[in-house]
Parts: structure tokens; C-alpha cells; sequence
């Protein structure tokens, strides 16, 4: 049988947009297939993000919420509302089921478990471990093989990872405070290169998950995350007895490379189309606006379905990646000052692209000096004599 649509891989990219496209009509008279090697029956991952109340967040199946969020670090401990953001938290295992519910209830759309092992784009055709699945419009691909990150090793590019370890921890005591989370706690050691912190979303006073996160090139042994997150819960949380509920443990790229570009049928989405800012490891909210831009374009008729976004955000994050890659600056440093000189809900807006350019100003004068205008130099050169001449003109953007 042939379908109008394949979606390779059922995580956020691709069921969003099977969603999408049954609530935009798209596929009334055309057929839709989603392939994914796993079952989608597990609670793989939680998503947050913050956003000020809008009708799309609403209908999410959100578990919990918090207006007052808390950032630590070296003599600095700051508790501030989020206002006009909350900052939302919703499980993984909720969202598939939010939405396979949906997709189950339309003739158009078949699911099928599987491992894709191959696209041929000449044939417009999939080859999966069982059998081969062909399309006449186009495949929207979120997977990626290890060589397409190998591939992402450009000497010229930053690439980090953000990776974490965490659990969701119980305890006796009522000592989590369920009003706000922590949003970043920088009372860890530092480490080289790149940021570490911890973070705290509590549920009750009793539950929370508790994460240790760094943003570096180099992965960590299993155990060095385990002991960091012990001694994290033992000595800032003066906490010894608990018992783990659940684990997170985890990572995700970070980098200003291109993950990879569309071929003619075949349209990245997700992580793979660049969805995951740079400098912060979200993209929950990134994600949505691109499945947007694409059903957009897909009722159009149009054929463009590159992630669009401002180009000066792109620098931004590129300077930051540099700063912190490089070492210029250490990540606590950079942090510390950006938090204790600005509000968080500036912040907050400036990560979601929203802020003006006087805003940015502001933010800027708060960095440590020196380090990002080496970085500003150094980003810009590369831009200038790699890309494109119309690099200044982006950038007003
Ligand atoms: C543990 C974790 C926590 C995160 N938390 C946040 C957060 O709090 N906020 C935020 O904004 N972002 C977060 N992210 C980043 C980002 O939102 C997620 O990684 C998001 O799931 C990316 O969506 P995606 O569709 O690109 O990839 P995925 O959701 O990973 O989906 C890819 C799918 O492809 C399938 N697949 C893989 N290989 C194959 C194959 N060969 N054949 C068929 N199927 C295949 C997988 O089973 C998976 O279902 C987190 C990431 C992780 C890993």
C-alpha cells in the first residue's frame, strides 16, 4: 500500500505532527503512515517549558505548574515570579497517550512499530527490519543514526551536550516546597568548559525530581553522575533518607551545526531540523512552532519547510556556545551574572526569541565583558568568511 505521508520516529516532532495534521483536516481523503521501532508505553522523558497562557498550552496535558522558580549560585540565592510566564511540566508517557488516543480514532493513520534502516529517496520508499513502506508526498524523518552526530564534528562548530541525571525521588519528611521549583542551582562544582548545575521540580512536599545537569563536550561514566546526584541530595538538600522512584538519565545535543538539510521528499523535524536551541537544550516550544510552519506550508502547497527563526537569536546562541565551549568565561560565572542582574522573567523572554533589541542591550551589559567580545569577534569572523554576505542584514532580523 501506498501512503501520502510517512513519519519516521513517534517522539514529539512526529506525533505533534500527526496532530496537527488531523486538526488541520489534512488528512480527510490522504493517508497517513507512523513508524517507530518502540511501543511508546513508557514514561521516557519529562518535557518542560515556560509560557505565558496561551490555548495551545492549555490543551496539553499538563501534570503540574509553578509561578515562582528559585536560581542559586556562589553567595546568591533568589526566589522570583515568573509572571507572565508559568513554567509548565508534562510527562512523556501522558503525551504520547494524549495523542496516540487521537490518531487511534482516525481511519486515515496506521501505526506501526518498526526500526527504519533505510530511505531511499529515489523510490520514495522506507526499508525497515520487517518490510518497505513507500510514500507519494513526503517523509518526515526525526531519527537519527550515530553517524549523522559524527558528521556534526566540524572544528568550526560548537557542539556540547546537555546531560543529565535524575530521580524522582520520595521522602519521609515534608521538605520539598511545592510552589516553586528550582530552576537552576549552581551550588556544584564547576565544571570545565561548559555549565553544571542542578535543578528541582517538586510535586508535593514529600516527591520531587531532583536532575544533575552539565552542558559539556565530554559524557560522564554512569557512576560520576550517580555520586555528583547523591551528594547534591545528601549535602545542599542536607537529605539522607528517600527512596527513588524513577530515573532520568539522559542527554542532548547542543550545537550550532546543521543537524541535517531537507532532500527533496525528505523533510527533518525535530531535533534533526534544529528544533533544540543551542544554548539551552529546549525545544518543546520550538518544536510546536515549527509543526506549525510546516502545516502551514503543507496547505499552501507550498514546498518550504526549513525551521525559520531570527538570525540574531542564532548569533546569540552561537556567542554563548563559544563562551562556554571555549572556556572563555566559566558557565557559573556567566550565569551568575545574568541571574543576579537580571529578572528571570527578562531572561525567560530573551531564551524564547522574544525580547527587543534595547532588552538585549540590557542583558549584554550584564555578561562578563571581555569574554564575550572576544567570542562576538570570533563568531563573527567565521561568519563572514564561511557563510553568506548577507550576514549583516540577517542579523537585524
Ligand atoms: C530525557 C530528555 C528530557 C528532555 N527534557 C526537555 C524539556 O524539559 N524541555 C524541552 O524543551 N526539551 C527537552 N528535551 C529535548 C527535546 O524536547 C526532546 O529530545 C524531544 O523528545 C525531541 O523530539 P524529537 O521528536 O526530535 O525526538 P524524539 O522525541 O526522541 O523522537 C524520536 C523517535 O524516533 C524513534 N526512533 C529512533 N530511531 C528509530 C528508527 N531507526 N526507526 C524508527 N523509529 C526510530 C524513537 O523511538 C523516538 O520515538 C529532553 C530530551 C530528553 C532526551
Amino acid at each position: 500500500m501506498k501512503y501520502d505521508f510517512i513519519i519516521g520516529g513517534a517522539g514529539l516532532a512526529g506525533l505533534t505532527l500527526a496532530w496537527q495534521m488531523i486538526e488541520n483536516n489534512l488528512l480527510e481523503d490522504k493517508k497517513l503512515l507512523i513508524i517507530d521501532a518502540d511501543k511508546k508505553d513508557k514514561n521516557d522523558r519529562t518535557w518542560c517549558l515556560w509560557s505565558k497562557p496561551e490555548m495551545w498550552i492549555a490543551n496539553l496535558p499538563i501534570n503540574q505548574s509553578w509561578d515562582t522558580a528559585t536560581v542559586k549560585g556562589k553567595g546568591f540565592d533568589l526566589s522570583q515570579k515568573l509572571e507572565p510566564y508559568r513554567y509548565y511540566k508534562i510527562e512523556g508517557i501522558d503525551y504520547y497517550k494524549f495523542i496516540i488516543k487521537k490518531l487511534s480514532n482516525n481511519t486515515q493513520v496506521t501505526f506501526i512499530q518498526d526500526v527504519i534502516v533505510y530511505e531511499d529517496e529515489s523510490r520514495k520508499s522506507i526499508k525497515t527490519e520487517k518490510s518497505t513502506y513507500h510514500y507519494s508526498s513526503y517523509f518526515f524523518k526525526s531519527y537519527f543514526y550515530s553517524d549523522e552526530i559524527k558528521a556534526l564534528s566540524n572544528p568550526k562548530k560548537h557542539f556540547i551536550w546537555q546531560h543529565f541525571y535524575g530521580w524522582k525521588i520520595k521522602t519521609e519528611k515534608a521538605i520539598f516546597n511545592p510552589t516553586k521549583i528550582t530552576y537552576m542551582d549552581m551550588q556544584v562544582p564547576e565544571v570545565k568548559g561548559g555549565l553544571s548545575f542542578a535543578y528541582i521540580l517538586p510535586e508535593s512536599e514529600n516527591e520531587a525530581l531532583v536532575e544533575y545537569t552539565l552542558f559539556s563536550a565530554d559524557l560522564w561514566k554512569e557512576e560520576e553522575y550517580k555520586t555528583a546526584l547523591e551528594n547534591y541530595i545528601n549535602n545542599n538538600l542536607e537529605l539522607k533518607e528517600y527512596s527513588i522512584v524513577e530515573l532520568e538519565y539522559n542527554k542532548i545535543p547542543m550545537t550550532n551545526s546543521v543537524f541535517a538539510k531537507r532532500s527533496k521528499s525528505i523533510i527533518p523535524i525535530g531535533t534533526l531540523a534544529g528544533t533544540v536551541k543551542p544554548s539551552t537544550g529546549y525545544s518543546f516550544v520550538r518544536n510546536y512552532n515549527h509543526i506549525q510552519q510546516i502545516i502551514k506550508t503543507l496547505k499552501s502547497g507550498r514546498d518550504d519547510f526549513a525551521l525559520s527563526g531570527s538570525k540574531r537569536f542564532r548569533f546569540y546562541d552561537e556567542v554563548l556556545m563559544n563562551v562556554l565551549h571555549t572556556g572563555k568565561s566559566s558557565g557559573h560565572e556567566v550565569f551568575g551574572s545574568l541571574y543576579t542582574k537580571n529578572k528571570l522573567s527578562l531572561l525567560l523572554k530573551f531564551l524564547n526569541e522574544d525580547t527587543n533589541l534595547l532588552e538585549d542591550l540590557k542583558i549584554m551589559n550584564t555578561v562578563p565583558k571581555w569574554a564575550f567580545i572576544k567570542a562576538v569577534a570570533e563568531e563573527l569572523f567565521e561568519s563572514v568568511t564561511t557563510k553568506n554576505s548577507e550576514f549583516f542584514t540577517d542579523l537585524q532580523r
